[in-house]
């Protein structure tokens, strides 16, 4: 089993190579903020728990995570991509835990997408997300066709609750502390990228490796 780990400040691309791995890779990815926002979105107990955590920027509770990443990799035995986690030590702790229980060899690759907290704050700033179905645009390098609109169902677009100034401080300065750690963490499955290149070049970089097995 072969599991891809993204790692990387907010707004490095981690879900723009996510969606190009599913597609050369065919595995199954795992988007842990989304499936937050999702859970909000659906107003369950766990929902209406973790919201607030969500919408400004902290993390979510290190066991909720890892109780939904489990179940998600106990579903793909044949290997996943993680977006979006381990985000802290604990959970870089508990993924090994789960790997260690599995009934097949696991072996990680952690791809860590270095990208200047300049390029970052600018990307995150102009991201805008469809309300209905989710697809991601950017106003400069990913413009849609219709102001406001999605090119994919024509719903409109949103900046998300957590793209805000105030916000997107707090999550960069939660990723510092929290979450680069485990670059050195993970020192001997990583493999480091240019983030601050176009989407293309970025796949670019990782393909050849992680593309043809
Ligand atoms: P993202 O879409 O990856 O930027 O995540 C959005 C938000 O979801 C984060 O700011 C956190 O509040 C929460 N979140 C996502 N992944 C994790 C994780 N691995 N651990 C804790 N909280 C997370």
């Amino acid at each position: 089993m072969r599991i891809i780990v993204l790692l990387g400040p907010p707004g490095s691309g981690k879900g723009t190579l996510a969606s190009d791995l599913v597609n050369c890779s065919g595995r199954p990815v795992f988007v842990t903020g989304e499936v937050l926002r999702a859970t909000i979105a659906q107003g369950t107990e766990l929902g209406r728990k973790i919201k607030t955590d969500v919408e400004s920027g902290r993390l979510v509770d290190d066991s909720v995570i890892l109780a939904l990443t489990k179940e998600f990799i106990d579903k793909h035995p044949q290997g996943v991509i993680l977006d979006g986690f381990p985000r802290t030590l604990p959970q870089a702790q508990g993924l090994r835990e789960i790997l260690r229980h599995s009934s097949t060899n696991a072996d990680i690759k952690v791809i860590y997408l270095d990208a200047s907290e300049k390029n970052v704050v600018t990307r995150l700033k102009a991201r805008r997300v469809c309300v209905n179905c989710g697809a991601i645009f950017n106003l400069n390098s990913h413009p849609p066709k219709q102001d406001g609109i999605c090119d994919t169902c024509g719903s409109l677009l949103e900046v998300r609750k957590d793209d805000t100034e105030d916000v997107i401080k707090e999550r960069l300065n939660i990723y510092l502390e929290q979450t680069s750690p485990l670059i050195d963490y993970f020192a001997d499955e990583l493999i480091k990228i240019n983030a601050n290149l176009s989407s293309d070049e970025v796949f670019a970089q990782v393909k050849d490796q992680l593309c043809q097995e």
